[in-house]
């Protein structure tokens, strides 16, 4: 059975029953955990390689549990993609980061972040009136659509019809697009011909072991060299040394995400640690 007093994520991932029964308990939960605010959002830094300089920062979801403390958004998200509250849950992470987007506009000027990602998730994208909400949202927190960046996997693109659609039209808005954790997917380099894709956010598996001749570092090369014939943005994720950042910037990349440059955190942690401690 699950504890209920652990502290963080990791502690809770390793040890909750990953059963169905689990997901249906947490998924039975959500309504609930909507309707008292027990959601909360982290922001990671997107840094300059190589000196770190705070160039974006993606936002992550939280689900602070009454009892459970928090949960990882990797246990909750397919239980609310499951029944459907993804979608309700969605529009308030999209509205509170972009709230977040603007305040920090506001306190801080040109130290905040260009620019905000939000992860979006399939059941979101399939909707018809998604890139509507979009604009909505923007037009009422106050956000410019340039600062805007919506993550989307590949899976949740593969298979083309709305979900094509949605990008499209967000694309059309000038909202950015980012294929998250890419290179993972069933179809990667396909998806860039019918794809509006705006940026690469290459997955950490490929980072993991970046500074060890071998097939990483060859696969993270050819991916940024796709990026720059595209004329993309490509974004390493997952990094967690010096080295694999030391790595990256001589392969090229300008853009860099992980635990070495900075964790998620919450507001006001954020802007105390990373918008005031950033080169
Ligand atoms: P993701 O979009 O690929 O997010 C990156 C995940 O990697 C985050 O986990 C982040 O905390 C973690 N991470 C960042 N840097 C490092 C590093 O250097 N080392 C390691 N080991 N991990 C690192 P998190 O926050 O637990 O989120 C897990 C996944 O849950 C996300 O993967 C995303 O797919 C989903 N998710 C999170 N927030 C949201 C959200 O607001 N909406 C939706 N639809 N999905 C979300
Ligand atoms: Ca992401
Ligand atoms: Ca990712
Ligand atoms: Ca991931």
């Amino acid at each position: 059975a699950a504890k209920t007093s652990g502290d963080t994520c990791r502690r809770h991932t390793a040890e909750l029953d990953d059963t169905a029964d689990e997901q249906a308990r947490l998924g039975a939960e959500l309504r609930t955990a909507l309707d008292t605010g027990q959601f909360r959002m982290v922001y990671q830094p997107i840094v300059e390689l190589p000196h770190g300089r705070l160039r974006a920062v993606e936002a992550l979801v939280r689900w602070d549990h009454p009892e459970r403390g928090l949960i990882s958004p990797d246990r909750f998200i397919p239980a609310a993609e499951h029944n459907g509250l993804i979608i309700e849950l969605g529009e308030w992470i999209l509205r509170t980061a972009c709230a977040q987007a603007v305040e920090w506009q506001a306190d801080w000027g040109p130290r905040a972040p260009e620019r905000t990602s939000v992860n979006v998730s399939a059941r979101q994208l399939a909707q018809p009136g998604f890139a509507a909400l979009v604009e909505r949202v923007l037009d009422e927190t106050g956000m410019p659509v340039g600062r805007l960046t919506v993550e989307v996997t590949e899976t949740a693109v593969f298979g083309g019809g709305q979900a094509l659609q949605t990008l499209n039209d967000l694309h059309d808005l000038g909202v950015r697009i980012a294929l998250d954790d890419f290179g993972t997917g069933h179809s990667s380099l396909g998806l860039l011909q019918t794809v509006p894709v705006d940026v690469l956010k290459v997955d950490k598996s490929f980072v993991d072991n970046i500074t060890m001749a071998g097939r990483h570092a060859v696969i993270a090369t050819a991916l940024i060299r796709v990026s720059e014939g595209l004329g993309l943005t490509a974004v390493a994720e997952g990094v967690e040394t010096a080295e694999q950042a030391a790595e990256l910037y001589r392969l090229g990349y300008q853009l860099a995400q992980g635990y070495h440059f900075g964790r998620p955190v919450a507001e006001p942690d954020f802007a105390a640690e990373v918008v005031v401690a950033t080169p």
